[in-house]
């Protein structure tokens, strides 16, 4: 069970890795979005310039187009970030701004594609590791799980009680 929720989270770490590659090479000329609209926020996932963007936003006026929105754009390579840092960077942003009576409040956090594709590769990485381990222990006539010798034993390991997986060659 451990084991194939363990799997899964592998597969799908893998599948997003790519994805995220995938857009961390279109964002140098595109500027993707995602967004939920509610009447009086916002919330979005956003790609451009190498930086991935996660933005809740809040206004006084209230919104009627509520709903999911999905926006893409000719990126601008002039175009610099509100508070200034550049877009490759960490960063966390809060500002606020007015106009005409209605007040907007935009927390946006940012982190490099790059940074996002070595997390999803952490889990994949482990698994490998793993697994070589794992084999090179059983080639060696070792419990798969515990490395305790079980070239004397038929049955399960007496130190874990894992099945013996180990190649007994006498
Ligand atoms: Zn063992």
């Amino acid at each position: 069970m451990a084991r194939r929720l363990l799997n899964l989270l592998t597969a799908l770490s893998l599948v997003l890795c790519v994805a995220v590659i995938a857009l961390w090479m279109r964002s140098h000329w595109r500027s993707d979005r995602i967004a939920y609209v509610a009447p009086t926020w916002t919330v979005s996932l956003g790609s451009k310039s190498g930086s991935m963007r996660l933005s809740f936003a809040t206004t006084t006026a209230t919104t009627s187009k509520v709903g999911w929105r999905v926006t893409s754009a000719p990126f601008d390579p002039d175009a610099v970030e509100l508070d200034g840092s550049p877009y490759e960077a960490f960063g966390y942003t809060d500002y606020t701004f007015s106009a005409r009576g209605d007040t907007a409040r935009i927390r946006l956090l940012r982190m490099p594609h790059w940074s996002a594709t070595l997390q999803l590769l952490l889990l994949p990485f482990g698994v490998v590791i793993r697994m070589r381990r794992s084999s090179s222990r059983i080639r060696r006539g070792l419990c798969s799980a515990c490395g305790c010798d079980l070239r004397a034993t038929r049955d399960r390991c007496p130190e874990c009680a894992a099945e013996n997986r180990a190649i007994i060659s006498n």
